[in-house]
């Protein structure tokens, strides 16, 4: 972009004798300034919640989406650093979608950007690479959690589900930072064979509390692994079938359909909501963290669907 053509702002010095500065080596606020054909769309984005998309030059295909209960403040707020700033440049225009709080702008974010992968946002993980640690039940002797998947399990409606990963080795990393922060064995946890009769290393530098050595019981242990991994608990499904959970702004209703923690759509009506209602595709991560306060919360109104 060639600086001599770009608008002056109001007061800047159009003519003071100084040589204008060579592009490589413009001034960082020039560089941060919202480009000149989008700040229309910015001035016309409603301060209300709702999700934006900046498309790009070629087909339109979306740069970037985000979400906000304010989108007006929260474009203007888009340029912040050197990629943002170059990101606008590649932006041809703003798009808006509103939605009538905050739970609906982030389930239509999650789902727009699993769909679009825009190139900007973070690419959010497929869901079928999705585990977690269940643990054994209570009768079976076992001690030591075992990875699930749920590309295997239902999880919507599978008990004793802890942590969700989308891989192997952060639920591994996850469960050995759960261990040193409560002195919890390695060993009995399954993450490392112990040797017969002996402690585990971990006791020895009494990052293990002992219960592979006898200084503390099976019991002990297993009681303040249970205490920790509650934070962490996959919930099930705490309903009968579909609800529609109701968010109101203003004079706009939206009624988010979901089903086993799962996105089905949002819609105006409890009735149009129960159009949407179908078969759940499957246990969906970014729902269940999406919903799971707000549907076990009950701040907000529930209707069956
Ligand atoms: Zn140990």
């Amino acid at each position: 972009m060639c600086k001599r053509h770009s608008p002056r702002s109001p007061g800047s010095p159009a003519n003071s004798g100084r040589r204008p500065p060579h592009p490589e080596f413009a001034p960082a606020a020039d560089a941060y300034a919202y480009p000149q054909h989008l700040r229309e769309a910015i001035e016309q984005a409603p301060q209300a919640p709702g999700i934006y998309v900046f498309h790009g030059a070629e087909g339109g295909l979306p740069l970037y989406i985000g979400k906000s209960v304010n989108l007006r403040s929260r474009l203007l707020s888009h340029l912040r650093n050197a990629e943002e700033a170059r990101m606008l440049r590649q932006t041809q225009r703003i798009s808006f979608e509103r939605t009538a709080g905050e739970i609906g702008a982030l389930l239509l974010e999650a789902r727009l950007i699993k769909q679009l992968q825009p190139l900007y946002n973070q690419k959010l993980r497929r869901n079928r690479q999705l585990c977690a640690w269940q643990m054994p039940d209570a009768g079976s002797g076992a001690s030591a959690p075992v990875l699930v998947y749920s590309r295997d399990l239902d999880f919507a409606h599978t008990p004793r589900l802890f942590g969700l990963y989308s891989s192997r080795t952060t639920a591994v990393a996850a469960l050995q930072a759960l261990a040193d922060e409560h002195q919890l064995c390695y060993g009995r946890l399954g993450l490392e064979k112990l040797a017969p009769g002996r402690g585990c290393f971990r006791a020895m530098l009494q990052h293990c509390a002992g219960v592979c050595c006898g200084r503390e019981s099976a019991q002990a242990h297993d009681a303040r692994l249970a205490d920790a991994l509650e934070a962490i608990r996959v919930m099930c499904w705490p309903f009968a079938g579909a609800v529609g959970l109701v968010e109101r702004w203003e004079d706009e209703v939206q009624v988010h359909a979901v089903n086993q923690w799962c996105y089905l759509g949002s819609a105006g009506s409890v009735e149009a909501a129960r159009a949407l209602h179908q078969q759940a595709p499957g246990f969906d991560a970014d729902g269940y963290k999406i919903l799971c306060k707000p549907l076990l919360g009950s701040a907000l109104e529930i209707v069956p669907l």
